[in-house]
């Protein structure tokens, strides 16, 4: 008997974001492996039976990423259905494609259901559109540090739109400084922590006070930072979140 693993986009912590589909995977699988951005509330819905085995990461832990994939290899050849889930969309910076292509080389079936990316979702709660036919035609989504530890690659960095910048609080005065070699320094710009959840704040500021903003007021990771024009929409949007 062959099981699968499914992996799984919990969202970005609001369990109102998970999909159907990731519900039905929560309600009908044997085992769920998480992270440590799923939400409490998301995983309140796994079906009660379940065993539920958390995964959380520090970073630079690479030896636990192979841990994991042949953690689900494991579970899966006892015949399981077994979730993988992640927080946000597993294709976003969620390293989801690395356990799925592990575990199809060893011939076990892997499916991905997608989810709300926080890159997107956060601004959203925090009354900020990613475009917008008047400030911005496109955006990017980065991130402001790269697996070997480096800041920004501002190879990935337009001149115009909307930028949204993952995993960069930690790295803030570096990405600061890069961002200012491509944009002006008084681009708006905002940071969201622990958007979409009950915790969430919003701080709004220019590009040339971003690693100040940080770290005045204490903001830590799970956060995203968005830099452009869009963020002028704010005052409009946000009253009624
Ligand atoms: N797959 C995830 C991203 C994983 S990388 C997704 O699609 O959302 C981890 C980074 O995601 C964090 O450093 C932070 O930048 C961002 N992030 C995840 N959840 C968040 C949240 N609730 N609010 C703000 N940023 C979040």
């Amino acid at each position: 008997m062959k099981g699968k693993v499914v992996l799984v986009g919990a969202g970005p912590g609001d369990a109102g974001l998970l999909t159907l589909k990731g519900m039905e995977m929560l309600k009908s699988c044997d085992v769920v492996v998480y992270d440590r951005l799923v939400s409490e509330e998301v995983l309140k819905l796994v079906r009660g039976e379940a065993e539920l085995i958390y995964a959380g990461k520090n970073l630079g832990e690479s030896q636990s990423q192979d841990a994991i994939n042949h953690l689900l290899l494991r579970k899966a050849l006892e015949g399981k259905l077994v979730v993988r889930l992640k927080g946000g969309d597993p294709y976003v910076f969620g390293r989801g494609e690395e356990e799925c292509s592990f575990l199809i080389q060893r011939g076990v079936p892997c499916e991905v259901v997608p989810g709300v990316t926080s890159a997107i979702a956060a601004p959203a709660y925090a009354g900020i559109p990613v475009t917008s036919r008047w400030f911005s035609s496109g955006f990017t989504v980065v991130t402001g540090s790269k697996s070997e530890g480096s800041g920004i690659d501002l190879d990935y960095i337009p001149k115009k739109g909307t930028l949204i910048i993952m995993m960069g609080v930690s790295k803030i005065e570096e990405v600061k400084e890069a961002l200012l070699k491509v944009r002006s320094p008084d681009t708006p710009a905002a940071i969201v922590e622990r958007g979409t959840t009950l915790q969430q704040r919003v701080f709004a500021c220019t590009l040339k006070d971003l690693d100040q903003c940080v770290f005045e007021n204490g903001v830590e990771a799970p956060a995203v930072i968005v830099v452009g024009e869009v963020i002028k929409l704010r005052d409009k949007l946000w009253k009624y979140q």
